[in-house]
């Protein structure tokens, strides 16, 4: 049996959904052992043994937090040395994507990025060249190491909560690891995290750098916002808003995808949805032919309606 390697970075206070979606892929392939690189609750301990975790490495000092990226990817490798891991599963952040590479590097081992789905022999498929490939890959060395795109696999229910074992290791710094030098807390939106929300509104160049429309109406449904790259790039919305291939993946209930014309490498991040509403007022836009309804109009006159409407039905 493999023993599979899951790193978990940022714990919340409980365990986050594409969390659950890693320790349940890890559950598929092997014998899973985590890696945390910051303190977790004991509820958050508790989600981590009712997977069958029996342990959890931790650095042995605070130095790890003390500085960006390397000295996570030096704490991960010591954590592959130990559990003997010949598979280790990332999230597919930026950082956990850059936190690969120097596993990679350290280890000599193989690194597939933006996995989103994993075939007997570990073959990975994941899209290239911007969505116009589908690639099937396979890592050669030892140990493989995956970063997982979210919503591309089940989270099965986990069983009865147990506490796992903690298993300090000492880390060796690198000295030429960047040290942080302050923090601040990003401003709570009071809307949920993009991968986790069960509706999201999307908006794209058409909302002309006006998204109230669109946040009223994510408000009166309990949802997020999201955004095409036209719209992040144009700056009306901060980047960790886009969605599609080079932006997140998400997997809603309903998405509602407002002022976007649907390109291929937009739907790579959305066309697992349930319910996808297009609303555009292009009857020939291509958002149309994946959508399970649409609504030909201007979206400023659309979505205060719609927005109205669901407040007084109170929905
Ligand atoms: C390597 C690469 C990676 C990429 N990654 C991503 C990615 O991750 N995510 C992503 O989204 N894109 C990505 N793109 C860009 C992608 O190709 C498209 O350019 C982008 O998705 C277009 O954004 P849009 O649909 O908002 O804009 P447009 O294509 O300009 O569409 C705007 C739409 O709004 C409609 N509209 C205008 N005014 C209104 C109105 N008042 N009411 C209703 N409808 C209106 C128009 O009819 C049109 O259909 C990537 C491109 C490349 C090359």
């Amino acid at each position: 049996m493999s023993t599979v390697l899951v790193f978990l970075d940022h714990p919340g206070a409980s365990l986050a959904k594409s969390e659950r979606e890693l320790l349940s892929l890890g559950a598929s392939l092997g014998d899973v052992a985590v890696a945390l690189a910051e303190t977790a609750g004991q509820a958050y301990l508790d989600g981590v043994g009712s997977y069958g975790v029996q342990e959890y490495y931790r650095p042995d000092s605070g130095a790890v937090a003390e500085v960006l990226v390397a000295g996570k990817a030096a704490f991960l490798a010591e954590a592959v040395r130990t559990s003997g891991a010949s598979i280790v599963l990332l999230g597919n952040s930026y950082e956990a994507k850059e936190i690969a590479a120097r596993l990679g590097i350290r280890l000599e081992a193989g690194v597939i990025t933006d996995v989103v789905g994993l075939e007997s022999g570990l073959v990975a498929t994941k899209a290239d060249f911007a969505g116009s490939y589908t690639v099937n890959c396979r890592v050669t060395t030892d140990v493989a190491i995956l970063t997982v795109k979210p919503n591309s696999f089940e989270a099965v229910e986990a069983g009865t909560p147990s506490s796992p074992r903690e298993v300090p290791l000492p880390v060796e710094l690198p000295s030429s690891a960047a040290r942080i030098t302050g923090r601040a807390e990003k401003p709570a939106s009071g809307r949920p995290e993009l991968t986790e929300a069960r509706v999201i509104v999307a908006g794209g160049r058409g909302v002309d750098g006006n998204f109230g429309p669109l946040e009223e109406l994510a408000d009166a449904l309990g949802g997020a916002v999201g955004a095409s790259r036209a719209a992040t790039d144009a700056g009306w919305i901060e980047h960790s808003a886009q969605i599609g291939q080079t932006g997140k993946t998400v997997s809603p209930q309903l998405y509602v995808s407002v002022g976007i014309s649907g390109a291929i490498q937009q739907k790579a991040g959305m066309q697992t949805s349930k319910v996808i509403v297009a609303i555009n007022k292009d009857a020939d836009s291509p958002v149309f032919e994946i959508a399970d309804f649409g609504i030909v109009g201007d979206l400023f006159t659309v979505l205060p309606q719609a927005t109205e409407e669901i407040r007084k039905r109170g929905l």
